[in-house]
């Protein structure tokens, strides 16, 4: 007897349905793209129940002819693809022609569609994929699909649909996801609850501004905390924001990528971006992105995922590199200097950092906000406007004359660029010490609290990462090794980095037994305890090691954390007094310091700052200006 059989169209369907319709959200992600690729300038999707019991979605496109309206609930009917090479250089959201068939087999459906070109309307009428009743209709120009009683007959699917709190924020995530990919089309979500509650928590005009959409999706918090980050090759083009770190968050539901304007995930690229914050971010904290690339649709295979969230790139490491590259060249550029405000304390008051949270620091940097989006033109470099800009010191000394000459210099640019002229001054002079903790500094005209311990860890940081770039390391070779005396678990640790280790330039000798030498060290580190260092640097490792392993550059990512290390072991510690001389040394080095003014390796801020004007505004004075104290002779009570 013949076991085999041809399954029926429906069943086949509903097969289909399984990979493509997983839940409410890939239903209107479906039905989005189609809107998209019919050209829509406005899209309404209305949902009632989390969209399990209608989901409805109405456009502006061009429409369906009555025939097309017919064939297009019908398996693998497009309009999209003819050939093979249509696939491979496919630039529609969809081509598979088969997610109308999917959704129609699972629910029912209700079709009205015109072209501009027809008369009249067609409205169709399907369940579990049987169309039952089909027709003219009066309709506007578009198309507007209505899905009921999501898996109506496919009980079982029906029990794994979530909560259906859960279903409508799924469908949020992904009308969000498409109103970013997408800024010149409008956008509208509207939504019914259980108790016939209607919210539109989504009403997006259209714009050619990436960042009115963005701060109109994600708000004004994120909006407002972006970098810019452009990249613009020959094969690839890479455009879109980086959060400032202080945006960071637990998970990764705020990154977002789009290829060719497909919203996709990518687990590799988000790590790519990861990697460029490194030092800048604390190893659980994740960037908040939203990335766009451009490139040959030849060169990329989008069909290698059922519901095309994901894509494959030909030359996945060549993306990897550059995107990597760009987001660290504009983290490089963002001056990130966190300001003594109230509104930015959540991140540190999650990471329950001692004394900072109480103290409001956030890695806000208002000043690149303030002065515009994106590059500003005339942003420019300190060395250019110290030629302008006259220190305290240096104004005490000249005359009244000379001030009041270089006052009037300075008010006239005012008009023209105030806010790049006040952000220039951040020469830091040291005025003390606080409880052994932090160096307080006069930075430009704010006073700059700065965290001596993540100072010197950053200056140290970066330093060891460039000695050790650099072919002829500074490695010093102990003239008297140093023994140390070692457990079976720390040699694991040790074994599991030795080339590391090498690398990073301590050297271990193994001298039987449990005895290991330290044997060399970069010289930076010659005169620290150097067996206190090792035996930390040994449980550094072996509470990260996990995190680690598997990475793709693991050896990479070792060298840096081991390289962290030993700057955060070496470098002063919070509690050591230090004499005037080693302060205003570590001012000086900070300020020749790469992110000198941002975070410590581990992601923590160096420097909190307290403009003059919240000063001012503290004591109950009106700030009016950079030179008032001058101007009103320092009394205005
Ligand atoms: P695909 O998008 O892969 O072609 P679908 O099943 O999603 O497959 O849609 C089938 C066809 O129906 C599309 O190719 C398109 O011609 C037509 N279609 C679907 N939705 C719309 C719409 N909103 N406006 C105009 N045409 C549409
Ligand atoms: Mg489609």
């Amino acid at each position: 007897m013949n076991k085999i059989a041809l399954l029926p169209e429906q069943l086949i369907n509903q097969i289909a349905a399984g990979e493509v319709v997983e839940r409410p959200a890939s239903i209107v992600k479906e039905m989005l793209e189609n809107c998209v690729d019919a050209g829509a300038k406005k899209i309404v999707v209305e949902i009632e129940n989390g969209g399990t019991s209608r989901i409805k979605i109405s456009d502006d496109g061009c429409g369906m002819s009555a025939e097309d309206a017919l064939l297009s609930l019908q398996r693998h009917a497009t309009s999209k693809i003819r050939t093979l090479e249509d696939l491979l250089n496919v630039q529609s959201m969809g081509f598979r022609g088969e997610a109308l068939a999917s959704i129609a087999s699972v629910a029912k459906l209700t079709l009205r569609t015109r072209q501009a070109e027809d008369q009249a309307g067609m409205e169709i009428y399907a369940e579990g994929g049987k169309i039952l009743r089909q027709g003219p209709v009066g309709a506007s120009v578009g198309t507007e699909i209505e899905v009921a009683d999501l898996f109506y007959n496919t009980p079982a699917r029906f029990k794994f649909l979530k909560a259906m709190s859960t279903e409508y924020q799924n469908i949020v995530d992904t009308v969000l996801n498409a109103a970013l990919s997408w800024p010149e089309i409008a956008f509208k979500l509207v939504h019914v609850d259980e108790q016939g509650e209607v919210k539109i928590p989504l009403d997006l005009p259209a714009t050619r501004d990436e960042l009115v959409r963005i701060r109109g999706a994600l708000g004004k918090n994120i909006s407002d905390e972006l970098i810019p980050v452009y990249y613009g090759g020959v094969n690839l083009k890479i455009s879109g924001f980086i959060g400032k770190p202080a945006l960071s968050r637990a998970n990764r539901s705020m990154q977002y990528f789009f290829v060719n304007n497909r919203p996709i995930s990518s687990h590799v690229l988000s790590y790519a971006i990861k990697q460029a914050y490194h030092s800048l971010l604390p190893k659980e904290r994740y960037p908040v992105f939203l990335i766009k690339f451009e490139l040959d649709p030849s060169l990329v295979d989008v069909n290698c995922h059922p519901r095309k969230t994901e894509v494959k790139f030909r030359d996945e490491r060549e993306v990897y590199r550059v995107i990597s590259m760009a987001c660290g060249k504009a983290l490089e550029e963002a001056v990130l200097a966190p300001k003594f405000e109230q509104h930015n304390l959540n991140y540190y008051q999650e990471k329950k950092v001692e004394g900072l949270a109480t103290m409001g620091a956030g890695l806000s940097d208002v000043d690149v906000v303030k002065v515009g989006f994106p590059h500003p033109p005339e942003f420019k470099t300190v060395e250019s406007r110290e030629t302008v800009l006259v220190s305290a010191e240096q104004q005490t000394q000249m005359g009244a004359a000379e001030m009041e000459n270089i006052n009037n210099n300075l008010a006239g640019q005012t008009e023209v660029d105030s806010v790049e002229t006040r952000v220039a001054d951040t020469t830091m002079t040291v005025l003390g010490q606080l409880n052994n903790s932090f160096i307080l500094c006069q930075r430009g005209n704010d006073l700059a609290i700065v965290d001596q311990h993540a100072a010197h860890e950053r200056i140290r940081y970066n330093f060891l990462i460039s000695e050790n770039e650099n072919s002829e390391k500074a490695i010093q070779p102990l003239l008297i090794p140093i023994n140390v005396e070692l457990s079976p678990a720390d040699i694991a640790v040790l074994d599991a980095n030795k080339t590391a280790l090498d690398e990073a330039g301590l050297k271990l000798e193994h001298f039987g037994g449990n005895t290991f030498a330290i044997s060399e060290v970069p010289s930076i580190l010659s005169k620290s305890n150097l067996e206190k260092l090792l035996l930390g640097l040994i449980d550094d490792l072996r509470n990260t090691d996990g995190n680690l392993q598997g990475h793709k550059g693991d050896l990479f990512a070792r060298k840096e954390k081991i390289l962290t290390y030993m700057a955060c072991r070496s470098a002063v510690k919070f509690g050591d007094p230090l004499s005037r001389e080693e302060m205003v040394g570590l001012i000086d080095q900070l300020q020749k310091t790469t992110f000198g003014n941002a975070t410590c390796p581990h992601g923590r801020p160096i420097m909190v700052i307290l403009e003059n004007g919240e000063l001012w505004s503290r004591f109950g004075r009106r700030y009016a200006g950079f030179f008032e104290k001058e101007r009103f002779g320092g009394v205005n009570c």
